[in-house]
């Protein structure tokens, strides 16, 4: 294993003994159990940094940020690559075997090994420069999309890039290169269940948008914008927020450009949103989409605290749960029986607006330039386009340079609009400029999975809407706690979703039917000719 010139920490430093060739099993499990939890503190400081570069850090912090986060980046993959480790969980498999598969303990050590023997392959050295490169990157890429400016992000995505590929070099060759980049983000999915699970999609969803595009006019969401006063806002999200289950002595709600949510352990839950002065729709369902990812990392059992264990199972399992509580929680007529009287007394220009007008406004279908504030019909083509571009990146078939001009054709093509600059275009997303290279597909995942885990809940408790109109929503928290949030990371992401659903099979069927259903009522459509 080649290792970096960064140096070996020496163990004493961090109060580590040796491992013995005579420990019990048990004091191997927690040998292993104490150095995790080093790492964990690590990886949570750097969630920390990150935060607060993006909430709080003047621009003049940025170039010591960027060393610092390639520091603990390093320090984090140093202390879990070490060999000790390694032998530790070699050592732990009689230990393992004995255990029940679900136990924590057999959990712990099952997925390590397997976050161990990936990790193994990178470098440290490439590892702490992918970080300093994303901490650099992501102020450039902030500057570059406040002055609508391709070009000043450009070598930032090309150095990028050419760290994505010598990762994609570290492993052993997958069926396609993208695939090694998607496993990040997704474990075990290969890129051709993807573009299966898209095309499909894509068949039912370009049509019906179609059909909606045809009776436009039924739809006016002019009762959305006017004078939002921001503070006011941010009052409304909380009120929100709130009734799904955030608390003042664990969570926090801060505004940011691009809003995410992040935390320091189970019980410090961080969200983010942005507000405009003049709309708001953004900030409410902004807020409500970030809070679906805080309640899966709050609601994971305080068992697996300061374990690798402690997050959610993947990236499509979280977006699963920010897409329910956002779209059909909180774009449900439903919700907004509670919420609009609310709203009203908070804005009182929107004292005549009636549930029916209101309702179908946060549903209009509109493609526009920005996917985080696509409707649910065009959001999934936004993304397409991304999957559809990374892996033309990663072969070399698109130049960099010409990145704007073929972003500005695609949008004309999938969604017929015209993209007015750089800022509404190829620059509005962070994800490239942080790394994040196979994670856009992700959030198609998740809306397809959400429709899977709400058609099982809607099963279990067939009250659940009439609960939302009188503002409860604790009985769905819990029933999520208890099938998914709970197990964290314990169980590969095929093996978390047939926990809650009862199959592993990502299946567009019950997406697609709530979609159907939804906008053929709110936009009176006929009942579509199926060919089979
Ligand atoms: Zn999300």
């Amino acid at each position: 294993m080649t290792r970096g010139t960064g140096g070996e920490i020496p163990e004493s430093r961090h109060g580590w003994g040796r491992v013995a060739v005579d420990m019990s099993s048990d004091e191997r499990y927690l040998e292993l159990k104490k150095r995790l939890a080093t790492i964990h503190d690590l990886s949570k400081v750097s969630a920390l940094l990150s935060w607060d570069q993006s909430v709080m850090m003047p621009p003049g912090g940025a170039a010591a940020r960027a060393e610092q986060m390639a520091t603990m980046g390093r320090m984090a993959h140093e202390l879990f690559t070490a060999p000790e480790v390694g032998r530790l969980l070699d050592e732990l498999r009689p230990f393992e075997a004995s255990l029940p598969y679900d136990s924590d303990e057999a959990s712990l050590i099952r997925v390590t090994r397997a976050d161990y023997e990936k990790a193994v392959n990178v470098p440290a050295s490439l590892r702490g420069e992918m970080t300093r490169v994303a901490s650099l990157a992501r102020n450039a890429w902030a500057d570059a999309r406040a002055n609508k400016d391709f070009a000043r992000f450009l070598p930032y995505l090309q150095q990028t890039l050419d760290l994505k590929k010598r990762y994609i070099d570290c492993f052993p060759p997958a069926a396609e290169p993208y695939d090694i980049l998607l496993d990040d983000f997704e474990r075990g999915m290969p890129t051709a269940d993807v573009r299966g699970l898209f095309s499909s999609l894509k068949a039912a969803i370009v049509p019906l948008t179609a059909r909606v595009a045809n009776r436009a006019d039924a739809v006016d969401d002019r009762v959305l914008y006017g004078d939002f006063p921001v503070d006011r806002q941010r009052a409304f999200c909380l009120s929100v927020l709130r009734r799904f289950g955030f608390s003042d002595a664990q969570w926090r709600l801060d505004p940011t450009a691009h809003p995410f949510a992040s935390n320091t352990c189970i019980t410090d839950i961080r969200l983010t949103t942005r507000y405009y002065p003049d709309f708001i729709a953004p900030s409410v369902f902004g807020s409500m989409h970030e809070c679906g990812h805080g309640l899966y990392e709050q609601g994971v059992s305080l068992s697996l605290e300061r374990t690798p264990l402690a997050r959610g199972a993947s990236l499509g399992l979280h977006e699963s749960q920010s897409r329910l509580w956002e779209n059909i929680v909180g774009r449900s007529r439903e919700a907004w029986r509670c919420f609009l009287p609310e709203l009203q007394a908070a804005f009182p220009q929107m004292a005549d607006v009636d549930l029916e007008t209101f309702y179908r406004a946060i549903n209009k279908v509109q493609p526009g330039f920005i996917r985080v504030e696509a409707d649910e019909l065009t959001y999934s083509l936004h993304v397409i386009l991304r999957f559809e571009l990374e892996q033309e990146m990663l072969a070399g078939t698109v130049r960099l340079e010409d990145l704007p001009e073929i972003w500005n054709a695609r949008m004309k093509a999938y969604l017929g609009v015209d993209v007015p600059d750089d800022a509404q275009g190829v620059l509005q997303d962070v994800h490239w400029s942080l790394g994040y290279v196979g994670y856009f597909p992700t959030y198609v995942i998740g809306s397809v999975v959400s429709a899977q885990i709400w058609e099982k809940a809607r099963a279990a408790m067939p009250d659940l809407p009439a609960q939302f109109a009188h503002g409860e929503f604790t009985a769905l928290r819990e029933w999520l706690r208890e099938h998914l949030h709970q197990h964290g990371r314990k169980f590969t992401p095929r093996e978390t979703l047939k926990k809650v659903v009862g199959t592993d099979r990502i299946d567009v069927g019950p997406y697609v039917q709530y979609l159907t259903t939804k906008f053929s009522e709110i936009y009176a459509l006929a009942p579509a000719r199926t060919a089979s």
